[in-house]
């Protein structure tokens, strides 16, 4: 995939930086599907950002909710996990005085709000993903998964090696 595929959340802030401290403006987004980096796609993005104007820039206050499919590693299905964030930064202008560019609104007031939602999504995206809080996995013996069915093997399914060791214990 190539870095075309992101969607580009580009709106123009170049207005508000004309306008006096404390004003504020208050954008509401609501996308099917947006893809904020070749591997992380959100589904059903909702939300709303406030930009108020401060002296070293915009006050961005946000607050989004969203899906995102990820594989539950107990039992390996695919899974919708909903993601929520919120967040609070200034960000800069002019650019240069921002230390992350980020954070930075470019000269054009073209603001991209694409790296500010992917950084904030990221660190919400759990490490060890599960399906349901009680995911029972996959069967250590035959794979099969035991959310769908239950085993019941007899002992013929059992390892022999475990079975020397079963007879020692009993
Ligand atoms: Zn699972
Ligand atoms: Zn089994």
């Amino acid at each position: 995939m190539s870095q075309k595929s992101r969607t580009q959340l580009i709106f123009n802030v170049g207005f508000l930086l004309h306008q006096s401290r404390g004003f504020s403006r208050r954008y509401d987004f609501n996308f099917p599907s947006v893809q904020l980096a070749d591997d992380l796609t959100l589904l059903h993005l909702d939300g709303n950002l406030t930009l108020t104007r401060s002296g070293d820039g915009l006050l961005a206050q946000g607050s989004f909710s969203s899906e995102v499919n990820l594989e539950c590693t107990r039992c390996l299905e695919t899974f919708l996990q909903p993601l929520e964030i919120e967040f609070s930064e200034l960000l800069v202008f002019p650019a240069k005085e921002a230390e992350d560019p980020v954070l930075a609104i470019p000269e054009s007031g073209q603001l991209d709000l694409n790296p500010l939602l992917r950084e904030n999504f990221l660190l919400m995206i759990p490490l060890q993903p599960h399906c349901s809080e009680d995911c029972k996995g996959l069967c250590p013996i035959c794979g099969n998964n035991l959310n769908e069915n239950a085993c019941y093997h007899d002992s013929e399914d059992i390892d022999p090696r475990l079975e020397v060791l079963k007879n020692l214990l009993d």
